[in-house]
C-alpha cells in the first residue's frame, strides 16, 4: 500500500489500544513511534520527524488538544516541529462538539472511539497520499510567483524577492491552497501561534506588505476576502494583473480597518460575504 515506509506516531496513553494500533500498522508496512504521553509525542515529532500523528486527546499530562495547537503554532523556523504534520485525532469523547474541537485546533481527520481498524488505516493512508502529493510538489508555482519551501526562496518572475521569515510563513501557507480561503483565525494560529488569535492587525499589516511586495510588477497576490481572511490569488494568474491596486504600506495601522480597494469589492469578494 505504501512505496516506501511512512512513519507513523501513535500517541495513546491506554496500553491495549496503542499496542493494537503499533502491532497492526507494524504488519501494514508502517514504521511506528509511540509514547502515552502528550509532552514525550511533542518532543518525538521534533526529533524523530514523523509523517503522521494518531493522537488521542484524553492524555494523562495535558489534553491531547494542546499536542495539536503546539503542533499547528510552530513556525516551522524556531523549532523543528513541521505545522504542516498530519494529525489524525482518536477521540472517545463522543459528540459533534468534540469533533469541530478537534479540527477547530487542527486536525486533518477526527475518529471516534471505539474505531474500527480497517476504517483507520483507510483515513490514514488517505492523509499520507495526501501530504505526499503536496511534499511532491515541493516548489510552489502560482503564475509568475515561485515557492521553495525547502530553500526558503521566492521568486516572482525569476526575480528573487527579500521577504521576512513572517511573511515568507504567510506567503507558504497561502501558496499551499492559492485560491482558498484562509481565515484570520487560521493564519494567526499557523503561523503566530495560538496565543496571537485576536490580533488581526498582525496579520493584516503583514499581509498588507507581503502585498506590496508581490505587486511590484502590478500582480495581484494576497487578496484580502474582507471579514473572512485572506487568499493568495482570487483567479487565473495574470488576467487580474491590470486592475491591480498595489497596497502601499498602511500610515497607521486604523487604516487596516478599511477595504484594501477603496472602491466597492469586486463582485466575486463580495459574494464572500
Ligand atoms: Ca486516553
Amino acid at each position: 500500500m505504501t512505496n516506501e515506509r511512512s512513519t507513523i506516531l501513535v500517541v495513546e496513553d491506554d496500553r491495549a489500544t496503542r499496542t493494537f494500533l503499533a502491532d497492526n500498522l507494524t504488519a501494514d508496512g508502517y514504521e511506528l513511534i509511540a509514547t502515552g504521553s502528550a509532552r514525550e509525542a511533542l518532543r518525538l515529532v521534533e526529533t524523530r520527524f514523523p509523517d503522521l500523528a494518531i493522537v488521542d486527546l484524553g492524555l494523562p499530562d495535558r489534553d491531547g488538544l494542546d499536542v495539536l495547537r503546539e503542533i499547528r503554532a510552530a513556525d516551522g523556523i524556531a523549532t523543528r516541529i513541521d505545522p504542516a504534520l498530519p494529525l489524525l485525532v482518536l477521540s472517545g469523547r463522543v459528540g459533534e462538539l468534540h469533533r469541530l474541537r478537534g479540527f477547530d485546533r487542527g486536525a486533518d481527520d477526527v475518529l471516534g472511539k471505539p474505531f474500527s481498524y480497517p476504517e483507520l488505516r483507510a483515513r490514514v493512508a488517505a492523509l499520507l497520499r495526501r501530504s505526499e502529493r503536496r511534499r511532491d510538489r515541493g516548489r510552489m508555482r502560482v503564475g509568475p510567483l515561485e515557492v521553495d519551501p525547502a530553500a526558503r526562496t521566492v521568486a516572482l518572475h525569476g526575480t528573487r524577492l527579500d521577504l521576512s521569515q513572517r511573511e515568507f510563513a504567510l506567503l507558504r501557507t497561502l501558496a499551499t491552497d492559492p485560491v482558498r480561503v484562509f481565515t484570520k483565525d487560521e493564519l494567526l494560529r499557523n503561523i503566530w501561534g495560538f496565543r496571537a488569535i485576536g490580533s488581526t492587525r498582525t496579520l493584516d499589516s503583514h499581509a498588507c506588505r507581503l502585498r506590496a511586495k508581490l505587486s511590484r510588477d502590478g500582480e495581484r497576490f494576497v487578496v484580502n476576502v474582507w471579514g473572512v481572511g485572506y487568499r493568495l490569488v482570487d483567479g487565473p494568474v495574470g488576467s487580474r494583473a491590470a486592475e491591480a491596486g498595489v497596497a502601499d504600506e498602511p500610515e497607521s495601522l486604523e487604516e487596516l480597518d478599511e477595504p484594501d480597494e477603496p472602491s466597492a469589492a469586486a463582485p466575486d469578494e463580495a459574494g464572500a460575504s
